[in-house]
């Protein structure tokens, strides 16, 4: 696990495609937990062309992602620290195999 702090981080592990990011709401009470989502690597919303891309700078505050290596560390993590908030795996990156 390895805390995401700069957007160019986001893309290189776009361009590797390899391992999970966690969009990590919890610190946001106004967005809910209902964004609290595990991505894919690969997953559109990490693409830097996407308008609606992730990013770690938002306009006013961080909005912290979180990286893993595999899908069971990351759910070893989560429900360890985000149990009581809630989470989710990605609608969209998880549909596509
Ligand atoms: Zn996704």
């Amino acid at each position: 696990m390895k805390e995401i702090t700069e957007n160019k981080e986001l893309d290189f592990i776009f361009k590797l495609g390899v391992g999970f990011v966690f969009n990590d709401f919890t610190t946001s009470p106004k967005n809910g937990n209902k964004w609290n989502k595990l991505h894919k690597a690969t997953c559109s919303c990490m693409d830097s062309e996407n308008p609606n891309r992730l990013k770690v700078e938002g306009k006013n505050r961080k909005l912290p992602k979180i990286f893993f290596e595999t899908y069971d560390k990351a759910h070893e993590w989560l429900k360890t620290n985000r149990n009581k908030v809630g989470y989710s795996d990605c609608d969209i990156c998880f549909k596509i195999k």
